[in-house]
Order: structure tokens, then sequence, then C-alpha cells
């Protein structure tokens, strides 16, 4: 019987249909016990991770016998895609399983955002009323969000926010203009000047590669309008947080909504500490309930697929 190591938490019905057919190793610890994961490793055919196994190094010479890595998610940055194709191991990422999940983040967290409202309950629960502190909350339709990067996640969100009222701007150069998600979505196409300056809500789906590392530097983040809302889903380290906390303790944005951080968890002394009009959340844009066994039923199917050619 083939032999399957999962490193993290996945789905246990998906689990269940691989126990049906292979040998299943499942710890969702494993990740952070490097000396059992490349013991375990040794002799097995695939892999399942999500993004906090770092497949490169000692890990993959570990893969000996694999053919297949399976990804519950869609970044690739934790594994060295290019050494695992040196080896002959096939990498799938979940692609689209939970793009849903980080669209309805980003549109969730501009309208707490931009509403400024919704951290009253304790004073109202006290018997405080600070209608006169919290009228001034802003709307979401008729403002424009920018998308760096219109690939799967960036186009849903373009939907879910057009549906809103908002006009949606997104710089996305590797995507060719003639490309249908252009003409079929109404997004228009912009440089990232442009998209700095039209926009009111900037949100960013693009991968962490050589090419966006630091991509919404401290400089274009100056550039941006006042009261601009921020909101990173993509990766730690495309955006630089220092310079989004200073803009926001100095007044000039207007908010943000970080999932993703360099490095995770966040260190003491944490930039974003004493911030406000800020939602912090460990890594879970893309994870809910309904995305966990969507993008878990998907690798099942395609590493067994793989696993029986
Ligand atoms: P995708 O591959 O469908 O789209 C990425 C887009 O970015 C592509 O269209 C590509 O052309 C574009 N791009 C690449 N380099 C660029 C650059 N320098 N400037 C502008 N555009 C550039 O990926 P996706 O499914 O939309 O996911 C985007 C990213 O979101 C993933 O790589 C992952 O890191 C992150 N993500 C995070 C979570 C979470 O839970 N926080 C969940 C899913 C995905």
């Amino acid at each position: 019987m083939k032999k399957i190591v999962i490193t993290e938490f996945m789905d246990e019905s998906a689990v269940a249909s691989l126990r049906a057919s292979f040998h299943v190793v499942y710890d969702p610890k494993l990740v952070d016990d490097t000396e059992h994961l490349i013991a375990e490793l040794s002799n097995a055919d695939g892999l399942i991770v999500r993004n906090r196994t770092q497949v490169r190094g000692d890990l993959l010479a570990a893969c000996a016998q694999a053919t297949v890595i399976g990804r519950l998610g869609v970044g690739l940055d934790n594994i060295d895609v290019a050494a695992c194709q040196a080896q002959g191991i096939q990498v799938i990422p979940a692609t689209g399983a939970n793009a849903l999940a980080v669209a309805e983040y980003v549109i969730g967290t501009a309208m707490v955002l931009r509403r400024g409202a919704y951290q009253s309950s304790e004073q109202v629960a006290s018997g405080l009323w600070p209608r006169a502190s919290l009228s001034n909350g802003r709307e979401i339709s008729g403002t424009c969000l920018g998308l760096m990067g219109f690939g799967g996640i960036g186009q849903l969100t373009a939907k879910l926010a057009q549906c809103l009222g908002m006009r949606v701007v997104a710089h996305d150069p590797m995507l060719p203009m003639d490309h249908s998600a252009w003409s079929q979505s109404g997004v228009q196409s912009v440089s990232m000047d442009q998209l700095i300056a039209q926009a009111d809500v900037i949100s960013l789906h693009v991968p962490l590669t050589p090419s966006t590392s630091n991509m919404l530097s401290a400089e274009r983040i100056a550039q941006m309008k006042p009261g601009t809302i921020v909101i990173n889903t993509s990766r730690g380290g495309i955006v630089d947080e220092a310079a989004v906390a200073a803009a926001l303790r100095q007044g000039h944005l207007g908010g943000a909504a970080f999932d993703v951080f360099e490095p995770e968890p966040l260190g003491p002394g944490s930039p974003w500490q004493g911030c406000s009009n800020v939602i912090l959340t460990p890594h879970i844009a893309g994870v809910t309930a309904e995305s966990n066994v969507r993008v878990s039923s998907m690798i099942a199917s395609a590493v067994a697929q793989a696993l029986k050619a």
C-alpha cells in the first residue's frame, strides 16, 4: 500500500477517503516535529501540507520515494518547486478552492473599516451611547477598489465588490491585455501609480516572488490617498508593514486589515501595537469550514489520482 504523510490540519472526511486506499500518517502537529516528520517521509509516496511546512532542504531530501506533494492552499512559497521538479515530484495546489473565503474576507474587512462603527458593543452594553462619535462612518458603494494581482482571488473579489457598487481597477502586468478576465469583468487595467492615485481600498492578490517582495514600499504607501484602506491577504513581505502601521498612527491611512505577516507569528515589539482601526488575523483569510472541505477534498482526490496513475 502506498503511503501518504499529512503534516497539517485537513478535513477528516477527506483524510478518511484517502485511508480507504492508502496507508495514511495524519498528524496536524507533525509540522512542528521535524525529526519525526523526516523519519516518516523516508518511505512516503505522497506528502500533503498547508503553508507552514517548509518543503525544501533536508525535508525535501528526505522525500526520496515521493512522487507527489499536495498543497492545501494556493501559495507555493513554502515549497521549493524547482527542486521538487528536479527530483521528479509533482506539486499540486488547491487552485480556486479557497478563493471565495479570501474574497469575502476582503469585502467584509473593507466594509467594517470604512464604517468604523462596529467596535462599540462594550460601550453600548454598559449603558453608554457613543452616537455622535460613530456617525461619520463611510459607505463602500461608489468607492474605488484597487487590486494588485488579478488572478483567481482578485477576479472573484472584483465581482463581489462590483455587486456593492464599487468601481474596480487592477494592476497585473503578467495578465495579457487580451485575456478575457479584463473584458468579461469590466475591470480596468492600470499601472501601479494609477492604482495608488485612484483607489480608496487597496487589496493585494499576488504570490510572494522576488518581483512582488516589498511591492508596497514605504514610498508607495506615502503616495496613497489620505484615508486609504490597505488589505493584505497575500503574503508577508509584500507590504512594508512598519510603514503601514506608521501611516495609520499618523492618520494618513484610514485603516488596514492584515492576515499575513513577516514573520508569522509576529515577534515582540511588532509595529502594529497601538494602531487603531486595524484588523489583524492569523493567516485565516482562506480558511473557513466550507473552504477547508473544498480544499481538502480537491487535494485528496488529486493526490490519490497522481499516486494511482
Ligand atoms: P493566482 O495565481 O490566480 O493570481 C496571482 C496573480 O498575480 C496572477 O494573475 C499574476 O499574473 C499576478 N502577479 C504576479 N506577479 C505580479 C506582479 N509583480 N505585479 C502584479 N501582478 C502580479 O493566485 P490567487 O489564487 O489569486 O492567490 C494570490 C495569492 O494569495 C497566493 O499566491 C497566496 O500567496 C495568497 N493566498 C492567501 C490566502 C490566505 O489565507 N491568506 C489564501 C489563498 C491565497
